[in-house]
């Protein structure tokens, strides 16, 4: 069975998309944790950061290229970007992914 995050690149299931390219997809978190809160992913399943490789590091690249693209795009200046490998870190959907979160203090170290 596919993942929901592979669902939702290949526009299955409807989301607030952000920003697309050919190699990644933005959208709106469903359960934000801040008043800004986007996920950016990989048009291809890969499970976590733990799973990247010489052969798929290109989807990294494409995602940190555009995360300063996208924070431009909405006047973020402070942000945080999370991403959570393994359930006890609290991954709950197992395709990589980075949360982009703003528009609040943050506080450190996180929870
Ligand atoms: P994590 O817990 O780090 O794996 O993050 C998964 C995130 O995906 C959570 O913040 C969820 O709110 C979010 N999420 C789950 N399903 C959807 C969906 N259908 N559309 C948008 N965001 C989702
Ligand atoms: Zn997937």
């Amino acid at each position: 069975m596919e993942c929901i995050f592979c669902k939702i690149f290949k526009k299955e299931i409807n989301t607030k998309i952000i920003f697309e390219d050919d190699l990644t997809i933005s959208f709106e978190d469903l359960n934000p944790v801040a008043p800004f809160h986007i996920l950016i992913i990989p048009k291809k399943h890969i499970d976590s950061v733990n799973e990247i490789n010489e052969n798929n590091s290109i989807y990294i690249k494409q995602i940190f290229e555009n995360i300063p693209k996208i924070v431009l795009k909405f006047n973020l200046k402070d942000y945080r970007i999370v991403s959570n490998i393994g359930p006890s870190a609290g991954q709950s959907v197992m395709h990589m992914h980075f949360h982009i979160l703003g528009n609040r203090k943050m506080n450190w170290p996180p929870g």
